[in-house]
């Protein structure tokens, strides 16, 4: 008998929970990865940069695994319960051991392998891999889940003990992998995709960064972040590594990386934020959505700089700075009175680090209707936004050159009557 580790979002071969269970199970480990056809057949763009660095990493692990471990990673190309019910027939399987995911489509789906593989009398185990607490260890004294993030903050550093960050030790377990040839390999183009022309940020980051972040966090011209979301979002860093050094060097990245878990609890407990609003009352709004808009927001025309530099940014480099991602999104919802779902949608399609739960979090939070939103009647003003947080325009410059010639257009409404417009119709909603 053997049993099966399932790699998804977790793409690494170092402190992997459920990879170090596999290994210290007993049984050898047969190492898997899905290119989910149910996933996959959902995305139009053919170069789908987060495609081409799934492939990517998943080529290495494989590569790895061949040249050190004498073992191999079988990739498959289908729908995780057929591929299953093929693997099961194929090898003496006893247990699938993988890591959590909360999102909504994939308690789905882990739940339709699970009673598969019962069925069998197959055990599929999953572990918590990808935050520190798990969607249920924070909680209020009487058992429910927080809806505000400074308590949920307070109490998570309160329960964390070394313990929580310490990492798996795979590598003292290597050698419990089933010992094989190597299997096929899957090229992109048996995927039915492309290389993508996207730089993917580098993992190895600079620790100066995480030293300086509550100084340079905030300004999109500076390197001030980490750029790591794309690794964190697969998971080829490891999230206890992260905050291990987080706890020591910056308490600012540190709350960060708590929101990251924060947003991903929030999600498994209340799946339906994924398209209703999470304060009911706020899917009241009469949203304007008009579409000659929606598509200046998304090309960058919308006569705000600071606007349109974020959305080049992201067109360009499916990446965008975390402080602008929070200006574009409230001028989507608030100025132009877009629905939220709309801007999420395309963040959806565009981001190289998109996470469902931290996505629809951050939309939600923007739009006011999310947990611990700003409260409604505060609109960002993208001009003194613009003005604090890139004063001498360098990022504006980058991204939309033409900003300060007649070439650039007048801005698409009015700063003061979009506000009032704005704040008159979500007061009606809640009203
Ligand atoms: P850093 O500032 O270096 O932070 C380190 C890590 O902490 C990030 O990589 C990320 O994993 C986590 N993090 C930081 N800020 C947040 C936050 N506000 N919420 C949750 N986690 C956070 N982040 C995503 O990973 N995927 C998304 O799809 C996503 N969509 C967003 C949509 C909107 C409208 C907004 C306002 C924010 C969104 N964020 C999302 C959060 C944040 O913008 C990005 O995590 C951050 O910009 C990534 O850059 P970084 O790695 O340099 O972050």
């Amino acid at each position: 008998k053997i049993c099966i580790f399932w790699f998804r979002r977790d793409l690494r071969l170092n402190d992997n929970a459920g990879l170090y269970r596999a290994l210290t199970s007993g049984l050898k480990v047969l190492p898997v990865f899905i290119f989910d056809t149910d996933i996959l057949d959902e995305l139009d763009d053919k170069k789908d940069a987060r495609v081409h660095f799934i492939w990517q990493e998943v080529k290495s692990i494989k590569k790895t695994l061949e040249e050190k471990h004498g073992t191999s990673l079988l990739v498959k190309h289908g729908s995780p319960l057929k591929i299953f019910k093929d693997l099961v027939s194929e090898f003496p399987v006893a247990e699938v051991f993988t890591n959590r995911d909360y999102e909504p489509s994939a308690k789905e789906r882990d739940k339709a392998v699970y009673e598969f593989l019962k069925s069998k009398d197959i055990v599929f185990k999953g572990f918590k891999d990808q935050v520190i607490f798990d969607k249920s260890e924070v909680m209020k004294e009487d058992g429910t889940p927080y809806e505000v993030f400074t308590p949920y903050m307070k109490k998570y550093k309160s329960q964390l003990k070394p313990f929580y960050l310490k990492s798996y030790p795979v590598k003292k377990y290597i050698s419990n992998f089933y010992k094989c040839e190597p299997f096929d390999n899957i090229s992109l183009s048996d995927l039915s995709f492309e290389k993508s022309n996207v730089e993917f940020p580098d993992r190895n980051f600079d620790k100066e960064t995480i030293r300086s972040y509550h100084e340079n966090r905030d300004f999109p011209a500076k390197k001030g972040t980490t750029r790591l979301s794309l690794h964190l979002r697969f998971g080829t860093i490891s999230i206890r590594k992260l905050a291990r050094l987080a706890r020591k060097e910056n308490d600012k990245f540190f709350n960060e990386l708590i929101w990251r878990d924060f947003y991903q609890m929030i999600l498994y407990h209340f799946p339906k934020s994924v398209n209703e609003a999470f304060k009911k009352k706020y899917d009241a709004i009469k949203w304007e959505n008009n579409e000659e808009h929606f598509k200046k927001w998304c090309e960058g025309k919308t006569g705000y700089p600071l606007v349109d530099a974020g959305m080049r940014e992201l067109n360009e480099t499916d990446f965008m700075h975390n402080r602008v991602r929070m200006v574009v999104a409230s001028f989507l919802t608030k100025h132009l009175l877009i629905d939220w779902r709309w801007g999420e949608a395309y963040f959806a399609v565009k981001l190289l680090d998109y996470d469902q739960a931290s996505n629809i979090g951050g939309w939600q939070w923007a739009a006011g209707c999310g947990v611990d939103a700003a409260p409604y009647f505060r609109v960002f003003n993208p001009e003194l936004q613009l003005k604090k947080f890139d004063p001498e325009n360098e990022y504006v410059k980058k991204w939309v050159p033409e900003w300060s010639t007649p070439e650039y257009p007048e801005p698409i409404v009015e700063h003061k009557f979009a506000r009032e417009r704005a704040l008159s119709r979500y007061k009606e909603a809640l009203s």
